[in-house]
């Protein structure tokens, strides 16, 4: 991490210096180039001047030069444009500096404007107003700073270059036929640029070197102060943190040489490594302590299901003697029993029997056959328990079977007082099912609402043809009703609902459970709908098929 912050530190001071750097040094350059011309430019004025100076001296001297003491005049060849060529020629050589008088129409040979002259001094000749040019250039390979400067006809050039054009003037040539302050040819300088340049290459050298040693030294610098100040406290402070992070909470920050806002983060981060080791030992005690009780806790749950699974594995058991025991019962029960009751039938009839004899023989047939549906009830609850209650189909007549219901619990209903109505459709269709168990069934809903209802009452018997798909038989009456919560209750076995008004009535609470099993195998419902107090409807629906019968 203190490597990585360093580095970027370092490359954005970096970044910044040389951008600095860079501009103050093409700054420089700039600065230094315009130096260089500047300083040319006056080297150039001043040989120009100090030329002009001379010739003007000569010009002025012409005199003196050309008579002796006696007055008399002897032409030495010794004008401006003379000394000025030949004082020009020694100064060429002894320079590295040139110097020239040139003119267009030059007379002699050595003053022959070269190509830049020639266009300086065509320039010269158009425009008054320019007083001096000067420009960098190349000249045989070389980079030179050349200045020209413009000669005017003043009152001693008229004698040689003035009027008439074309006669031959003192010194042997045709004269120019120039007036006073024509433009007469100029003085060109050339200065050589090599030295200069060169010194100024030396320059950049120079500074570049310094750039890039106080570029190193700055970035030395920092990089030493950041490690010591920023970087290795830091570094130390992470490899503390790590450690905390890896599980070691013992802390100490003390041999960190931090300073400032770093060593204030160091006391924090040492405050905070106490403060959370404190925290993390009371954790870990109350760990141990729920770790101990979820463990008691659980072993306790284990108990408890193992004892549960025991109790289960009991229940089963019994539950399975319990039908075994009730499917051997009763057959033992109902064989004796049959045998009783056919001896009393046969007996009854004997017409020699006493009154008391024959009273006894018909509380004996009535018990019995009471006690007969009991334990056909009960084997059927076994058989159905064992799962091995089969229904067995035939096609089956609803009329027939109401009819004898009818027949069977018309004297019940008269002992009570209570009207029963038959609403039974006449187009019925036949329906597929076990002729025994549906009579059973509805001689149980029918027999219970007699039952359940209190002298005087009514029953009400509708059996519906639905769509030529179900066979829908309600059977509705004004009796004492039940509760939602009996209502739900009432089909399973031995349930007998608990009220005084209920226990009135003799019964074992087999008979809707056996009819909902019933029902349940043909593939129809058995639903209720009652309320306490006022009365109870039953209604069941057969489809025509029975379910699991083949088309
Ligand atoms: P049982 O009639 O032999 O007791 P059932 O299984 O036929 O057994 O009926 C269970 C219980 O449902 C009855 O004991 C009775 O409390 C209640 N019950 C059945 N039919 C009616 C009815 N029509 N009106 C009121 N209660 C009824």
């Amino acid at each position: 991490m203190g490597n990585r912050l360093s580095f970027k530190l370092m490359g954005y001071l970096t970044l910044i210096i040389v951008i600095i750097m860079a501009v103050s040094f093409s700054w420089d350059v700039r600065e230094q180039n315009k130096q260089i011309r500047e300083e040319l430019l006056e080297k150039a004025q001043l040989i120009t001047s100090q030329f002009l100076s001379m010739r003007h001296f000569i010009a002025e001297n012409q005199n003196r030069i050309n008579y002796d003491t006696d007055g008399h005049f002897e032409f030495k060849h010794l004008n401006p444009a003379a000394v000025g060529g030949g004082v020009a020629e020694i100064f060429n050589e002894k320079s590295s500096y040139k110097i020239k008088q040139t003119r267009i129409d030059f007379r002699d040979v050595k003053n022959a404007p070269d190509e830049f002259e020639k266009e300086v001094l065509n320039k010269f000749a158009t425009e008054k107003d320019l007083t001096e040019y000067w420009q960098e250039t190349t000249l045989n390979g070389q980079r030179v700073f050349r200045y020209l400067y413009p000669l005017e006809i003043k009152t001693e050039c008229i004698d040689c270059h003035g009027e008439p054009k074309g006669k031959i003037d003192i010194s042997g040539y045709q004269k120019e036929g120039y007036k006073l302050g024509d433009f007469g040819g100029a003085i060109s300088v050339v200065l050589p640029m090599n030295r200069f340049l060169a010194n100024l290459q030396n320059n950049i050298y120079r500074d570049l070197g310094f750039m890039l040693l106080l570029i190193g030294l700055t970035l030395g610098a920092i990089y030493f102060i950041m490690a010591r100040m920023v970087t290795n406290p830091l570094t130390q402070l992470r490899d503390q943190t790590k450690r905390f992070g890896q599980g070691n909470l013992e802390v100490n920050t003390e041999q960190i040489n931090a300073q400032g806002e770093i060593k204030d983060l160091t006391k924090e981060f040492q405050n905070m490594a106490g403060q959370l080791n404190e925290l993390y030992k009371n954790l870990e005690q109350r760990v141990a302590m729920r770790t101990k009780e979820l463990a008691a806790a659980n072993k306790q749950l284990e108990d408890h299901h193992d004892r549960l699974e025991l109790i289960n594995a009991e229940l089963e058991r019994s539950n399975k003697m319990k039908s075994q025991f009730l499917a051997t019962m009763t057959h033992e029960l109902r064989t004796p029993l049959t045998a009783i009751l056919a001896f009393a039938e046969i007996t009854i009839v004997n017409e020699n029997l006493p009154q008391q004899a024959r009273n006894n023989l018909k509380d004996i047939l009535e018990q019995g056959s009471g006690l007969l549906r009991l334990i056909n009830n009960l084997l059927d609850m076994a058989k159905l328990e064992a799962g091995h209650e089969q229904l067995r189909l035939i096609m089956v007549d609803m009329l027939d079977v109401f009819s004898t219901i009818e027949a069977t619990c018309a004297p019940l209903a008269e002992r009570k007082g209570i009207k029963v109505i038959w609403n039974i459709d006449k187009d019925i269709p036949m329906i597929t099912g076990d002729e025994e168990k549906l009579q059973r069934t509805f001689l149980n809903l029918v027999g219970n609402a007699i039952k359940f209802t209190p002298e005087g009452g009514e029953v009400k018997v509708t059996v519906e043809n639905y769509h030529n798909k179900e066979v829908v038989v309600k059977v509705k009456d004004s009796g004492i009703g039940m509760g939602s919560e009996q209502q739900e209750r009432i089909f399973e076995m031995f349930y007998q609902v608990e009220s005084s008004d209920a226990r009135r009535f003799k019964g074992t609470g087999l008979g809707l459970a056996l009819a909902k099993e019933w029902i349940d195998l043909h593939g129809g419902s058995i639903t209720v709908d009652s309320e306490p107090g006022k009365g109870s409807l039953f209604t069941v629906i057969l489809p025509l098929r029975s379910k699991g019968e083949g088309d």
